[in-house]
Formats: C-alpha cells, structure tokens, sequence
C-alpha cells in the first residue's frame, strides 16, 4: 500500500508525537487511532453506559461521529474532544472498551477506509498488524517503562495539571498487560515491522532514524 506508513507500540512510547511530526514533514494526514478508541470511551462515559455490557458498546461505536480535523484533532459528534479524551477516567477505562472485538470491528473499517482515500501515517496497537498489513512502511516503536512514564508525566505537568508518576507508571504497565494480552489483535510487533527502541534516542532522532528508511 504505497503513501501508508503504519506505527504501532506501547503506550508513551511516542508514537503520536512522532506520527505527527512525520506527517507534517511528509504532507501525509496523522491518525491517532488511539484517540479513536478514547471517544468511544468518553461517549460511553457521557450516556452512562455499563462497561461491561458489550452489546451497547457495538451500538454506541456504530453510532456515534468520530472524525478528524485537519489539525489531526479527534471530533466526536461535532465536537472537538483533543483534550476531554485525555483525562485519567478516560485512561482507567479505554482498554477494557478496546478489548471488545464488535468495537474493534466498527474502528478498524473506519481507519482502513480513511487510510483508502489518503496519504496517511497511522498510529495505534494492531495497524501493522491488523489495520494496514501491507502499509509501504512499519514501524513498532518502543521504549522501557520507567522512560514511557517519566514522558507521559512531562506531558502532564507541561499542561499545568496535577501528575503523579507512580500512578501514571501503574496505570500504563496495567494498559500494557491488558493490551497485550487481550484476545482480538493483541499488540505485538510485526515481524516485518522496524523496532526502534526509544529509551536512549531524543524526538528529532527517532524522526532522522524513521525518513532515512522511508526515504531509502
Ligand atoms: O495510544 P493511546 O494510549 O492513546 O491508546 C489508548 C488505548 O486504546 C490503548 O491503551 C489501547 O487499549 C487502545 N488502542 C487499541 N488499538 C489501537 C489504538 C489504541 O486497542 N489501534
């Protein structure tokens, strides 16, 4: 599939950050697959939906509008959800809702339609290995747990916001296991894909390391 780059990974590990830089760089459209997964959470959280009642939660991903502006930021029903869809609830819950296959089904079409109609470079758990197989080129970036937590609390705090690192390190390794152990496209590393382990490298060396190989 030429003009598809795929990128999949743990959580923190940079993935967004980087998907969107390159995409900037290549004039390719970013899709944040994660965020996806996030709205449908949020919308359950807003009606009140029981999380473990799967029926409801197919009914509600089907239902519900999840597209993307041209910045790249996630609309869920009109609205422009980038930040709400951060939000620790959001993070305590997403990957029990990313575990439902019937919600899998209904977010996977919609990536492999958008990734038809444009240049993209998408990012997620299973686009290597499930969404776009034959992406021209895969990546699974990765780094260690104590690097993933330490950056997704920078994050935070660069937003003024309340952080605790324990509890962001607990919250991602607890993210990790149910992701990679989950029956439906559990995250694992294609074998075709790139690893390129972050811990040690800066953004911009990720980004050097990542056009060298797309450019040949
Ligand atoms: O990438 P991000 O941390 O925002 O993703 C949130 C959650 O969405 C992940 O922990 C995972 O459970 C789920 N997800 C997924 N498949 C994707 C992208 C995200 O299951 N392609």
């Amino acid at each position: 599939m030429k003009n598809v780059i795929a990128i999949d990974g743990p959580g923190g590990a940079g993935k967004s950050t980087i998907a969107k830089l390159l995409a900037k760089k290549l004039n390719y459209l970013h899709l944040d697959t994660g965020a996806m997964y996030r709205a449908v959470t949020l919308a359950a959280i807003n009606e009140n939906i029981d999380f473990d009642d799967k029926e409801k939660l197919i009914k509600l991903a089907k239902k519900i509008s999840i597209t993307f502006n041209k910045n790249g930021e996630i609309i869920l029903n009109d609205k422009n959800v980038s930040q709400e869809i951060r939000s620790s609830e959001v993070n305590a819950h997403v990957s029990k809702i990313a575990a439902v296959k019937g919600v899998r089904k209904v977010l996977v079409e919609k990536q492999q339609n958008l990734a038809q109609k444009n240049r993209v470079v998408m990012d997620g758990r299973d686009i290597t290995t499930v969404v776009l197989p034959e992406a021209e080129h895969k990546f699974f970036l990765t780094a260690s747990l104590a690097e993933r937590a330490k950056r997704r609390y920078q994050e935070v705090k660069s937003k003024n916001n309340d952080a605790d690192l324990e509890e962001i390190k607990k919250s991602i390794a607890r993210r990790d296991k149910l992701d990679s152990e989950r029956e439906h496209s559990p995250l694992k590393k294609a074998e075709d894909a790139v690893l390129i382990d972050t811990t040690e490298l800066s953004i911009d060396e990720v980004l050097k390391k990542m056009i060298s190989l797309i450019e040949g």
